[in-house]
């Protein structure tokens, strides 16, 4: 299992997904949804909507709802 590059929390497959998604596709180190929203200086919040958004795109990197 992956963890978070900054603060070492377990990482969920739609964290790692939005790390390649919005940093770099080939990442092997991925952040958090907390580090990221840092890292951007954004909502946590903003960043699931992201998630759902990719989702609905049908984006291979993110698990569909079951
Ligand atoms: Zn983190």
């Amino acid at each position: 299992m992956a963890n978070c590059k900054n603060c070492g929390r377990t990482l969920t497959a739609d964290e790692i997904g939005l790390t390649q998604k919005m940093i770099n596709r080939g990442a092997t180190e991925w952040m958090c949804i907390t580090c990221l929203s840092k890292f951007f200086s954004c909502d946590e919040e903003l960043l699931l909507k992201k998630i759902e958004e990719f989702r609905a795109l049908g984006c291979m990197l993110f698990s569909k709802k079951k």
